[in-house]
């Protein structure tokens, strides 16, 4: 049952006088639950027992944290119909996709479970004393990967499972052995509440602390704002707008304490399509990129909303035909009536800018809510001029930019914003002739893609999810995949510590057989 209640550690809780519902935008009705926004009080009782809980979980092993992810998993299945009705209810996205994502998700909990569980992905890295070193001794250091303490993780709208709730951010955090406080996405709270009492009961069955999980509702900036200037908080994850994220990261720097904010934000992702391709596989290319620009009705981060070729009859053939395709494509509902007013009002402000042709924009009668797909052109030169152009218009949505030629294409990569993905389009050897072309992306992107399309990422350890700015607020980081755990710890050293009052990643005995770096060698051996 929902409850509309915030979960206080395991408490449900209605303190607030601040409600709202959410939406469903097939029907564009409310649906019946009222939400009850977290009051001061609530939120600072969440971080209170976030920090009296890590105490604790920061000291359970990874065979305990593991039992603990899986539980999560577990009861996240148990949630059954009731999870996947009340998901497509919010976001308008079909039971496919639901249970497409409900998968991952579970992936995804049990991925990082695997990875705690084994246990070396602490970095343990030893290095032993030389007490007649001359002229000076040297100590025994021994370093590991450790906790931050409380984390904030913020709902993404687009996500309302793989990264929300007990998403991607919260995975990372809880195998990481920090508490979780979710700043609950409004437009899916109803999901976000029957996710949470999954790890709250998960929680119960295994053992673990109050307060090492709550979720808070919230509609309006006020909860966040109050999560990520408490004092308590260590660090924010964050999937959304640019805006959005770019607020949070200046609220986080501008505390007594600056704390890191591991925000994933807008991206053009731009594909290069290289003559050759173009003249020799228009026709595919054109069926393959319809797709892509509108699947989830263009609400993908990795969408290819910037198409680059060089202009010619081969270029403007595969347009001609690109546009004959997208039409061919249903739109589908977007997630919520202000996803699709953004969607219309950004479209427009990319439309009304000087010197772009609308390509083809869907004509026909769509249901309330739906997006029309719309695909523009532009010569290299305006784009240069103009960085208006450069900005993401989330939705089914792509601009084509018509290059003079490979060094005007060069320029334009290279004046691009940071992005998640970079494409490359190309036949047989055709690549090694556009090396500067090619070198100059890497500089912009986290992902190059050849042959392919950026839309669909792979969960998995050599996944990068993350860009230059503002396509993540730190590009050394991925938000996909068990290596996003590394945003939650930080390296701290034994120095001298007698073996017996080491934790057990750094004993001497080795007693969780884990590989670690002993004196510059990795092995699973013991020192
Ligand atoms: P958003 O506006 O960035 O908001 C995401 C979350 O951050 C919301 O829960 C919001 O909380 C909170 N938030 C935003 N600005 C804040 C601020 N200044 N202070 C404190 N909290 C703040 O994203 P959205 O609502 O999910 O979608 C809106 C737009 O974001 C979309 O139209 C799209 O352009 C973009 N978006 C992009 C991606 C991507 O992957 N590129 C993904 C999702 C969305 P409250 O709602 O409680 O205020």
């Amino acid at each position: 049952m929902i409850t509309g209640k915030n979960y206080i550690g395991c408490t449900l809780s209605a303190k607030g006088n601040k409600t709202y519902k959410t939406i469903n935008p097939l029907t564009n009705t409310e649906n019946e639950t009222d939400f009850v926004v977290a009051n001061a009080e609530e939120i600072n009782s969440a971080v209170s027992l976030a920090k009296a809980a890590y105490i604790s979980y920061n000291k359970k092993t990874g065979l305990e944290k593991a039992a603990f992810l899986n539980a999560i998993a577990d009861e996240i299945l148990a949630l059954d119909t009731l999870l996947i009705e009340t998901y497509c209810s919010e976001s308008g996205l079909p039971q496919g996709r639901a249970e497409g994502e409900r998968g991952r998700t579970i992936g995804q909990l049990r991925a990082f479970a695997n990875l705690v569980a084994e246990g070396s992905w602490v970095n343990a890295t030893i290095d032993t004393a030389i007490p007649d070193r001359k002229p000076t001794p040297k100590p025994d250091l021994r370093k590991m990967l450790v906790p931050l303490g409380p984390v904030v993780v913020f709902g993404a709208s687009n996500f309302p499972l793989a990264f929300s709730t007990a998403g991607g951010d919260t995975a990372a955090a809880l195998a990481a052995g920090c508490p979780v406080i979710v700043k609950s996405h409004p437009m899916h709270a109803g999901t976000g509440e029957l996710v949470s009492s999954a790890v709250i009961k998960a929680a119960i069955k295994t053992g673990m602390p109050d307060g090492v999980f709550s979720n808070l509702n919230s509609s309006g900036n006020k909860v966040g704002e109050a999560l990520v200037q408490h004092p308590q908080v260590k660090a924010v994850g964050f999937t959304g707008s640019i805006k959005g994220g770019r607020a949070l990261l200046d609220l986080a720097a501008k505390r007594e304490e600056p704390i890191p904010v591991f925000a994933e934000m807008g991206s053009i992702n731009p594909v290069i399509m290289l003559p050759k391709a173009i003249k020799n596989r228009s026709t595919e290319l054109a069926k393959t990129y319809a797709q892509s620009i509108t699947v989830g009705s263009g609400q993908f981060c990795t969408n290819p909303g910037l198409l680059l070729g060089i202009r010619g009859a081969d270029f403007s053939d595969f347009i001609q035909k690109l546009s004959e395709e997208i039409v061919k494509i249903e739109p589908t509902c977007m997630l919520h009536p202000n996803i699709i007013q953004a969607y219309e009002k950004n479209k427009q402000t990319a439309i009304n800018q000087k010197g772009l042709v609308v390509a083809v924009d869907f004509e026909s009668e769509i249901g309330v809510n739906y997006a029309r797909q719309t695909l523009v052109t532009v010569k290299g030169e305006t784009f240069l001029q103009n960085t208006k152009l450069h900005h993401e218009v989330f939705g089914p949505f792509s601009m084509v930019v018509e290059c003079e030629n490979e060094e005007q294409l060069y320029t334009i990569i290279s004046n691009l914003e940071g992005q998640l993905t970079g494409t490359i389009i190309a036949d047989d050897n055709e690549i090694l002739n556009y090396a500067p072309v090619v070198a100059a992306l890497q500089m912009r992107v986290g992902r190059i893609i050849f042959n392919g399309v950026p839309t669909g990422v792979e969960v998995c350890p050599s996944m990068q999810h993350g860009g230059p700015y503002p396509a993540s607020t730190d590009s050394r980081f991925t938000a996909v995949g068990i290596h996003s755990i590394k945003r939650w710890v930080r390296p701290f050293s034994f120095q001298d510590w007698p073996n017996h009052l080491l934790p057990n990643e750094l004993k001497n005995e080795n007693p969780l057989n884990i590989s670690r770096s002993v004196n510059t060698i990795l092995t699973k051996k013991a020192v």
